[in-house]
């Protein structure tokens, strides 16, 4: 019986008690509703939200992402030959306008791994 890791749990947007049951209900590929989430997870029923507004906090995990990606692409960008002002803004605004949906998605994720107090219950990952 294969059971995912957390790394590929966390990365696959599984919920965090069973591992299966998706934490999205549409892929982000769908730009219209990437956003959507399960009020519950599929496979076990634990609630997605613990609480109303919990998901508030994950604002600081998206700007610690937004800070990380500005970073990396300024040092790439200057290792490449130290470009103009507003070739710095216009690359780094165009790369977080096309991250922003992972970035919206995997700052809750993240958040809610982190800080939702559900704990991984290796007897509800059996898939249904
Ligand atoms: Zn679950």
């Amino acid at each position: 019986m294969h059971k995912r890791s957390y790394s590929a749990a966390l990365l696959q947007g599984k919920c965090p008690r069973c591992r299966e049951g998706s934490i999205f209900t549409n892929p982000v590929s769908r730009l219209s509703t990437f956003n959507r989430m399960n009020e519950t997870c599929p496979h076990c029923g634990v609630r997605l939200e613990p609480e109303p507004g919990f998901y508030q906090g994950a604002m600081y995990v998206g700007y610690a992402f937004t800070v990380a990606v500005l970073v990396t692409i300024g040092i790439i960008l200057y290792l490449l030959g130290d470009p103009s002002e507003w070739v710095y803004i216009g690359v780094i605004i165009g790369v977080m306008l096309l991250l922003s949906p992972l970035n919206y998605r995997y700052s809750r994720i993240v958040y809610l791994y982190f800080f939702g107090g559900i704990k991984y219950n290796p007897h509800l990952s059996q898939p249904k």
